[in-house]
């Protein structure tokens, strides 16, 4: 059983639209008292929208009343992984389909009255953002190939809006049997606001006007609702959907110290009301948790490698006693084209599978 204490003080507002140009929405949402959460559906013939109701199906069922400590968390992200992964290969035409997922799960201890923590969750381009006096930053690192190119600094924050690769994801749930899971535990503060939102909402609104129109609506609902619909006056290209969780109770701000040194803020600039923005996305993560089991496939490319090279030895072997036992032989094979043919060939396979997902945005 999962743990059950008070749900923490916190008021959600939550909103989604198909937006101006798609005909399905494929994002999903949870705004539930222990678990809020936002995943975007990828794969054609209703395929995406099958991927992101598994994921949040099953955060529903596993965290509705909190998780005991963040690997139960991530145990439930993985579950969810591994349903969709199934579900598509028994499926011809939800091949392929997967989700991303950004998520709040209330850390809750059986023995404690009320829950103090909670852990942010992501995989894939979704994002969670952090609003606290008068200023905004991201929490989460996309799993993108434009956020590669930032992070090596190949190229700006202006060039990744308008990149034309920038909805590919390198990580989502469903696309391989496992799957790692960023996570980052957290203080509830009171009066922090959290953002959580799919693509649909950054590719049309940069963070300048997300965190206006955040500053100018005090409720989460309105809050919601109006960043989707100023995604979709300035365009509406991708389904949008939208979680806004305000922190009522906790623990006081404390920017020096604790669990909010990972958070390197910026000074508030003498701009009356107006949220500044930090969008340096080069956060330390507090806690990775790898659920890969690299070593297996390691396993599995070296034994491949190892009966290749015997293959490659006897026949090698065989050759040259047949070149050696016959000198009336005008033209006997050569062993180093042998050898290296066949050592060669399955090292391929070493090679990540990461952007398997690219038609996250492929329109419908
Ligand atoms: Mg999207």
């Amino acid at each position: 059983m999962s743990p059950k204490s008070k749900p923490p003080a916190l008021k959600v507002g939550a909103a989604t639209d198909v937006g101006r140009v798609r005909q399905q929405n494929e994002d999903a949402f949870i705004a539930d008292e222990f678990v809020v959460g936002v995943a975007d559906g990828m794969g054609g013939h209703l395929a995406g929208e099958v991927a992101s109701a598994i994921a949040v199906t099953t955060l529903r069922e596993r965290l509705g009343a909190g998780a005991a400590t963040v690997e139960l968390a991530v145990a439930a992200v993985v579950e969810a992984n591994r349903a969709i992964f199934q579900t598509a290969r028994g499926n011809h035409e939800q091949r392929g389909m997967g989700t991303t997922l950004t998520a709040m799960v209330v850390l809750a201890d059986a023995d404690q009255d009320a829950a103090d923590k909670f852990v942010i969750i992501n995989v894939g381009d979704s994002r969670t953002y952090l609003i606290r006096g008068g200023r905004m930053r991201r929490v989460t690192v996309d799993h993108s190939y434009v956020q590669e190119l930032l992070s090596t600094g190949s190229i700006s924050e202006v060039e990744a809006r308008s990149h034309p690769r920038r909805n590919i994801v390198t990580r989502a749930l469903g696309i391989e049997s496992t799957v790692r899971v960023d996570t980052w535990v957290r203080p509830f503060v009171k009066g922090d606001r959290y953002l959580l939102c799919s693509d649909g909402l950054v590719d049309e609104v940069d963070d300048d006007e997300i965190a206006d129109v955040l500053s100018a609506n005090a409720d989460p609902k309105r809050a919601a609702d109006a960043l989707v619909a100023v995604a979709n006056r300035n365009g509406g290209h991708d389904n949008t959907t939208v979680v806004v969780v305000d922190v009522l109770e906790g623990e006081p701000a404390d920017e020096t110290g604790g669990m909010d040194r990972d958070l390197m803020w910026i000074d508030q600039p003498a701009t009356g009301g107006a949220i500044s923005v930090d969008a340096d996305p080069s956060l330390p993560i507090t806690a990775e948790v790898p659920i890969t089991p690299a070593s297996q496939r390691r396993f599995g490319v070296g034994a491949m490698i190892f009966t290749f090279a015997v293959v490659a030895i006897v026949t090698l072997a065989v050759t040259l006693f047949f070149a050696l036992g016959n000198n009336d032989k005008s033209d006997p094979v050569s062993p180093t084209t042998v050898t290296s043919t066949t050592v060669s060939t399955p090292t391929t396979r070493l090679a990540p599978t990461t952007t398997t997902s690219s038609t996250s945005t492929s329109t419908t």
